[in-house]
Parts: C-alpha cells; structure tokens; sequence
C-alpha cells in the first residue's frame, strides 16, 4: 500500500510581481518550493513524490531536491497551462500499483505532518478523498455587476486547502473529466465520496507578496 505525493509547482504566480515562478520566489533563504519539499519529503505517511515543474525551471527542481536531500522525489515532469492539466501530468508518472495519492499545492509551504495522518485515516476509514478544511469566519455573497445578489447560508460552508487525498483509481479516473480548481471537485462530480478533516490557518496559500511576508514571518 504505497503513498505517493503529487506536488503541483507549475504556476506562473503573477499577482507575486516577480521575474520568476512561484516555486521559485524567495522564502527565507531557500526558494519557497524547498519547504512543502522538505515537508513532504520528511513526512512518514509518504513514500515517494512527484514534482510538477515549471517549464524550463525543471533542472533547478531536481538540483533543489538534491541539494535537500530529498529522496523521495523520484521524479520530476514539465507543468501544463492549468493546474488540472499539471495534476494530470503528475499523476501519469505514478505506477499503476500505488493505493494513494496525495495532491499538494507548493504554493502552501506550511505543511503540517499531522494533516497527512488525517487525511489517509480519513479513507481508511472508506472514504474515496479526503481534504482539509476550515470554517468560514466572514459572510459570504454572491455579488453580480457591483450589486449583492445573494447572501449565502454559511451552515455547512467551509474553505478546502491542499493536500487533499485520493484513492489512486478514483482520482485517475476523475482526472479524465475535464477542469476543476481542486482535486476534489473532479472526484465529486464522478460519484466519489469525499469527506472533510481538520484544516490548518497556516497552509495558507501564497498568491500576494503580503501572503508571502506572513508565511515568512511563521517561519521565523
Ligand atoms: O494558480 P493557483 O494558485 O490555483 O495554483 C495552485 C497550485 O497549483 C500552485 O502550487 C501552482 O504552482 C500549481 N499550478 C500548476 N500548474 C498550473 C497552475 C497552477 O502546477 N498551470
């Protein structure tokens, strides 16, 4: 029964302003790729690991796992133009015997060990996918042209992070259906059972320079 991690680190990161991707943006002294690599790596629950490059970024990827020393990163392929597609491209270098995969979005260093644990106690306990999440603090509205058209009922709502864990099969076959902004929403629209486990406020994903200063200032 292996765990393999799928580490999706292909997007450009516009709203960051800087000359290079994401994964490549300084977090302390290490591009921010090296903590969810690092984290991922260590943790238990993991047996290997893909990383999703950027395009031309893949050689400073596998110097960077070398470099950690991260041995579980076995191996390492070329990002497409949407996030789904980056999955889709990771997902095919894991063997057809794995029982788990694991997607995380390396936009969210902070990863805490624990969640893994939860996560796959989570399809342990038979569940198809499971993923991180945290109740909404603020009012949510449906806004149309400048006006308020609706006023959600926020019982029952919830902000999902990444890693969000799969069965393997359940997520290759979900994965053939089109576009989703996570994992997860593939799989519910293919009949998976998808349940929730506890978030955490610091997986917080990294889009603007204040959410990377934030990030930076936990790691201190
Ligand atoms: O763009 P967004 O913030 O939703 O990206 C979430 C994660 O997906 C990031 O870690 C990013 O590197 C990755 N991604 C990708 N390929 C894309 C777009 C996003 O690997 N084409």
């Amino acid at each position: 029964m292996s765990t393999w991690a799928v580490l999706v680190a292909a997007g450009r990161g516009e709203r960051l302003g800087e000359d290079r991707p994401k994964a490549f943006v300084g977090l302390g002294e290490l591009p921010l790729l090296a903590e969810p690599l690092r984290r991922l790596d260590e943790c238990e629950w993991v047996d290997h690991l893909v990383v999703v490059a950027p395009a031309e970024w893949e050689e400073p990827v596998i110097l960077l796992a070398e470099e950690l020393g991260a041995s579980k990163a076995g191996a390492c392929v070329t990002g497409g133009e949407t996030r789904t597609e980056s999955v889709r491209l990771g997902v095919a270098e894991v063997p057809e015997d794995a029982a788990v995969i694991l997607v995380h979005d390396a936009a969210r260093p902070l990863l805490p060990a624990g969640l893994v644990k939860r996560l796959l106690e989570a399809l342990g306990a038979g569940f198809d996918g499971a993923v991180p999440a945290l109740p909404l603090a603020d009012t949510v509205k449906r806004v149309r042209d400048g006006v308020v058209a609706e006023t959600l009922d926020r019982d029952g709502l919830v902000a999902v992070q990444t890693p969000q864990a799969f069965l393997a099969p359940v997520l290759r076959r979900a994965l053939e259906r089109g576009e989703g902004t996570d994992c997860a929403s593939l799989v519910e629209a293919t009949g998976g059972r998808v349940t929730t486990v506890e978030g955490d406020a610091r997986l917080l994903k990294v889009t603007t320079p204040a959410d990377l200063e934030l990030v930076a200032s936990w790691l201190r």
